[in-house]
């Protein structure tokens, strides 16, 4: 790697990860996206992106991969580090934004971070220290129901003060809208102030794009930040980059099509009712017949192996919160995720195996599987779909000429998305 990266960032999991390094792209950055920490050489960019699936790993866990990917970043001349978290906020009372945060903090020598999962082209926001889902609270929208991370506080200085550790004595503050409203230098006179203060960590609220513009600026010193995909896109311009056509470009798209749904998140709901009742073909993975001993993954392929090239098809776990709620009750949270994600990837890459070029995969945690069990280690990122969602291209084993990949995080994109990322009406 020369020495033009500019940007470090971890990403929490993998649509994340594409999620931000499409705003860093869009915005004029050339991204690369790694999966996990690379065990090679990565090419000449401005910013690389470490996808990690530690959303929900033990804290431990999460703590380790992350710190070795900060090594590595810096090692690789990253000045500055993004933490990449969910848009909203997606954690469990273990962790992991706030050890995570601790720990690079610990690494980097950092006295302070800023903290903000707004995304308002994506409909989130904050306002004194609360995230809204669209016009609804984070703990009135569908995200309390999350099959692994349910969110039920929208009050994030608390959700984040609870998650450190009271033995480092870290405290949470608040850099409020209309500070951030005043500009870049009264956010930077309200972090000396909160410094002052003994507060190690800040929630900034940000409503528009303006907002995550002053605080980018506001933060440009800082060794950490911890945001949503939505900073980033005030960060290329503070390194004279600016938008450019040429940073998306990938290899025209060839191959069979299909979707991988392991989400059950409203919008990824929506889009597999929206795919089937179009007249879509998709196949249903349950749970319960997975833990039965069912082998479900071969089921699948051999039922779609007939049907790809003529039209997109779906294989999904994708349930309602009743129906989830109650295979978590029979089989526990963790162990009903992983049967489903083991399950979906080993058709990702059976389906990739069988001819599949162009393969969109929606959900965080589903992603992260499927990436893992295609063998990738490195995405280029391409054109925007949805907010939050661009087409990648990857080299993987199971096909010689490369696949096209969109990893959509569960609550994002529209209602016809499974259609419109393949250019179908
Ligand atoms: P999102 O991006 O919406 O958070 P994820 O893939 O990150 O989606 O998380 C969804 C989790 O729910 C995964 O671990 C997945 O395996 C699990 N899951 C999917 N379908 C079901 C189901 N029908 N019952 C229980 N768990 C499920």
């Amino acid at each position: 790697m020369s020495g033009t990266m500019k940007l470090g960032c971890i990403a929490d999991d993998f649509t994340g990860g594409t999620d931000l390094a499409n705003n860093l792209v869009r915005a004029g950055m050339r991204t690369v996206q790694c999966v996990g920490v690379p065990a090679g050489p990565v090419p000449d960019c401005d910013a690389v992106v470490v996808a990690l699936k530690s959303r929900t790993a033990p804290a431990a866990d999460a703590v380790a991969q992350s710190l070795a990917a900060a090594r590595w970043l810096r090692a690789a001349g990253a000045a500055q580090l993004y933490f990449k978290v969910c848009s909203t906020f997606d954690s469990t009372p273990q962790g992991n934004i706030g050890p995570v945060a601790e720990a690079l903090m610990d690494e980097l020598g950092a006295g302070f971070a800023v903290v903000t999962p707004a995304f308002p082209e994506n409909a989130r926001t904050v306002y004194k220290g609360h995230l809204f889902v669209g016009d609804v609270l984070l703990s009135d929208s569908p995200m309390r129901h999350h099959p692994l991370t349910p969110m039920t506080d929208a009050n994030l200085v608390r959700v984040l003060q609870a998650q450190l550790d009271p033995a480092r004595g870290r405290r949470v503050g608040l850099v409020e809208h209309r500070v951030v409203a005043q500009g870049v230098d009264a956010v930077a006179r309200r972090i000396e102030a909160l410094r002052a203060d003994g507060v190690a960590l800040a929630i900034v609220d940000a409503l528009g794009d303006d907002d995550l513009r002053t605080l980018a600026r506001a933060a440009a010193a800082l060794p950490l930040v911890v945001a949503g995909s939505g900073l980033a896109i005030g960060i290329p311009a503070l390194h004279g980059l600016r938008p450019d056509d040429r940073t998306a470009q990938l290899p025209p798209p060839d191959g069979a099509r299909a979707v991988v749904a392991g989400s059950c998140s409203a919008a990824t709901r929506a889009q597999v009712e929206a795919f089937l009742a179009a007249g879509g073909a998709g196949f249903a993975i349950d749970p319960l017949q997975l833990a039965a001993g069912r082998d479900l993954a071969a089921e699948a392929l051999a039922w779609a192996r007939p049907r790809l090239g003529a039209a997109p098809v779906l294989v999904y776990a994708t349930a309602e919160p009743a129906a989830v709620r109650a295979v978590q009750q029979q089989l526990g949270a963790a162990h009903a995720g992983a049967l489903v994600e083991q399950a979906l990837s080993r058709i990702a890459r059976g389906l990739v195996e069988s001819g599949v070029g162009q393969l969109v995969v929606a959900g965080g945690e589903t992603a992260g599987a499927c990436v893992q069990a295609l063998g990738i280690t490195q995405l280029r990122i391409g054109p925007q779909i949805d907010p939050g969602v661009p087409w990648c291209h990857a080299a993987t084993p199971a096909r010689a000429a490369g696949l096209h990949l969109a990893l959509k995080s569960g609550n994002f994109g529209a209602v016809r998305f499974f259609h419109h990322a393949f250019g179908l009406p």
